[in-house]
């Protein structure tokens, strides 16, 4: 049987509809699978006839051309024209899933939403308590896969320390950020070796707070080099591929014009914490792919010092959610700005962005 996975604060989702505050019917391609282009080809009446007209071939497959920004269907009062007629099940299939996804690791399927949606981020900052896994068993046999298992397993065991080491709240939040650092640069060295026992030895000395604590006290607290690394983080975000509106871009102009005089950020711990666990259980496991785990963990570091600097400077401190919705609708939507995420984390020049933490 299969294992679900969901992140706890994602649990019973619903979309807001005509109530959304940014409706995800914009600025993006609106793309039409193919089992349902051939649906709305023989569907018969007005509305058959308007789809087919609105339907566009491209290379890449059938799209809907936007209008003035927004997907054509989409109804003065925020609802959809093909749900409204015909049920949800008559959306494509992207329309319909949005935001939600999941991730198959063998016979672990691991559920989650994509926070560029407006209720998801909100969801994900709605309450401080720790955020969980949670986990049910589905009725679904697991399919083939060539998942490497001890890799995998070792993985999982590495995210659940990782987002124990987070989640400690006994520690300052750069503290523990700099203990995810080192955490993660010592396990890349061991699964290059193949050394799984030893990272899984690792792991079990950081389960205990007072280990994780007197680790934390060892490790260099160098904030000083804090403004060269804020510079990087930047620049890097600011020669990203823009992709839809410019709420994001404007943000991170916003950002390098105010470096270095940035005053510290007035969001919670809390807020940021949840957006590493967020960023750990969507990405960490991926690595078990390409084996990339530091340049990841760089990776959501950079993204969560980006988020903290825009906040500080955009004046939307108490709303996080917003920040992180742009955010995600500009980089996480785009592989070509993760990858340059990703190679920054395993790149010289943020090889040392532990002396960055306080
Ligand atoms: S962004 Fe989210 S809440 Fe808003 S319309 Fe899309 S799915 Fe619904």
């Amino acid at each position: 049987m299969m294992t679900l996975h969901t992140l706890s604060c994602f649990d019973g989702f619903t979309c807001l509809a005509g109530d959304c505050p940014d409706t995800c019917c914009q600025n993006w391609e609106v793309t039409v699978d193919d089992e349902t282009a051939v649906y709305y080809q023989h569907l018969e009446g007005a509305l058959g006839e308007r789809l087919r007209a609105l339907m566009t071939k491209t290379p890449d497959g059938t799209i809907f051309q936007l209008k003035g920004g927004f997907c054509p269907l989409l109804l003065p009062d925020g609802f959809c024209s093909v749900q409204r007629s015909l049920g949800e099940e008559h959306l494509g299939v992207n329309c319909a899933l949005y935001p939600r996804f999941n991730e198959i690791y063998g016979g672990t399927r691991e559920f989650c939403l994509a926070i560029s949606c407006p209720e998801a981020a909100r969801r994900l900052f709605s309450a401080p308590a720790p955020l969980t896994i949670t986990q049910a068993t589905l009725d679904e046999l697991p399919e083939p896969n060539d998942l490497d298992p001890e890799r995998y397993l070792t993985l999982r065991r590495c995210r659940d320390a990782a987002i124990a080491m987070v989640q400690d709240r006994s520690l300052p939040f750069s503290r523990r950020m700099a203990l995810l650092l080192d955490f993660a640069a010592a396990v890349q060295r061991l699964y290059k070796k193949r050394c799984f026992a030893e990272i899984r030895a690792l792991c079990k000395t950081y389960d205990e707070a007072p280990a994780r604590a007197e680790r934390a006290q060892q490790l260099p607290a160098r904030a000083r080099r804090g403004a060269i690394y804020d510079a990087r983080i930047a620049q890097l975000f600011a020669q990203m591929e823009p992709i839809g509106a410019p709420q994001w871009p404007d943000a991170v102009r916003q950002v390098q014009q105010a470096l270095p005089h940035i005053a510290a950020s007035t969001v919670s711990d809390w807020q940021y914490e949840h957006l590493l666990v967020y960023f750990l259980y969507r990405y960490f496991l991926k690595a078990v792919n390409d084996g990339r785990i530091v340049h990841r963990v760089r990776g959501m570091a950079i993204c969560v010092r980006m988020l903290q600097l825009a906040a500080s400077v955009t004046g939307v401190a108490s709303e996080l959610a917003t920040l992180a919705y742009r955010f995600s609708r500009e980089i996480e939507h785009s592989e070509e700005n993760m990858e340059q995420i990703w190679h920054a984390g395993g790149s010289r020049l943020f090889a040392g962005l532990i002396d960055a933490m306080e």
